[in-house]
């Protein structure tokens, strides 16, 4: 008989399923109306009961099948049991079918660090920007960001009814990325897409030193590099604190499955293991395509300011 499917296979295999569920939690939080904001470090820093439910739901699920696996969530929660009705024990088939890069054939549970942005773009999501909003599920090993998981809830929710809502988009380095048509933007044109919520002068700064043909503002670091991989925007630029590790594990693993490059703004890359400091202090810089066209243009100015 086939030996059994090696352990990242089995862990993005089921973050596919629980994020699946982690997206049926975002629209019911929505469609019931109450959305129980609370706020964190301020206005622009928010939480819904969509972003606890589902944190609870992916963390738990994904600890229940794989219990010495490290999972750092976003959300701050009491800790407590999770009732069984946020529990998804499922997986996907066909992933659980493709064979494992052989690079990662041997990982153990314990060498795997799983980052979990529950609900990325929450303040687009209470303001009904609903297909800013992703759920981020990263699987990061010896430090890199190596497979990810990006569901987006509301994906086609503008198509009319007869569409299919939401997406789930996952890959693998060494394998590629599925549930998407990667596409490459516009040949010459330099598109930049950035934060539309945490703007400051410096982000402004250096999207002007860039002098792009298009500036695109949206929420959300998954929605961002879905952005980048269908050809809406050439460069992902946010000169800015503020993101943090399960902002960019999954984005990174899936940008980098297709060929393309997310550092911070200096051109450091980020690391994933478990110590890690989790804020992207000196911003983010990421492309599909001509990484090094953009990453000689920003400014010293604009990287002499953004201590990593
Ligand atoms: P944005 O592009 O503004 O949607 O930011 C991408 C991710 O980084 C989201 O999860 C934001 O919540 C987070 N983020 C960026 N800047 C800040 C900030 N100044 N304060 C809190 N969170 C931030
Ligand atoms: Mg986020
Ligand atoms: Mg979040």
């Amino acid at each position: 008989s086939m030996a059994s499917p090696a352990l990242l296979m089995r862990v993005v295999a089921s973050a596919y399923s629980v994020a699946e569920k982690a997206a049926t939690i975002v629209r019911n939080v929505m469609s019931a109306g109450d959305l129980g904001i609370v706020e964190k470090a301020g206005p622009n820093d928010l939480q819904t009961k969509a972003d606890r439910l589902v944190q609870m739901s992916i963390c738990a699920s994904l600890a229940r099948k794989f219990p010495k696996v490290t999972i750092i969530g976003e959300e701050e929660l009491p800790a407590g049991d999770v009732t069984e009705d946020l529990i998804e024990d499922g997986h996907c088939e066909e992933i659980l079918k493709k064979p494992c890069p052989a690079q990662y054939t041997g990982i153990k549970e314990e060498e795997l660090v799983i980052w979990v942005d529950p609900l990325d773009g929450t303040k687009e999501y209470t303001e009904g920007l609903l297909d800013h909003v992703t759920v981020l599920i990263g699987i990061a090993y010896g430090g890199k960001a190596i497979a990810g998981v990006i569901n987006q809830p509301y994906y086609n929710y503008e198509a009319g009814a007869n569409a299919v809502l939401g997406r789930t988009i996952w890959g693998v380095l060494g394998m590629g990325a599925f549930g998407f048509q990667l596409t490459e933007a516009p040949a010459g044109k330099h598109i930049v897409v950035t934060t539309r919520s945490h703007s400051s002068a410096l982000v402004n700064e250096c999207i002007t030193a860039l002098n792009p043909d298009h500036v695109i503002r949206v929420g959300g670091a998954g929605n961002k590099i879905i952005q980048l991989i269908e050809g809406k925007a050439s460069a992902y630029v946010f000169a800015s604190p503020g993101c943090k590790k399960w902002d960019t594990c999954a984005p990174e693993a899936i940008l980098h499955a297709v060929g393309g490059k997310i550092t911070d703004i200096r051109g450091n890359p980020f690391q994933y293991n478990k110590e890690v400091k989790h804020m992207n202090s000196a911003g983010v810089l990421a492309t599909l395509r001509n990484y090094d066209y953009y990453a000689s243009r920003i400014p010293n100015t604009v990287k002499e300011s953004l201590v990593p």
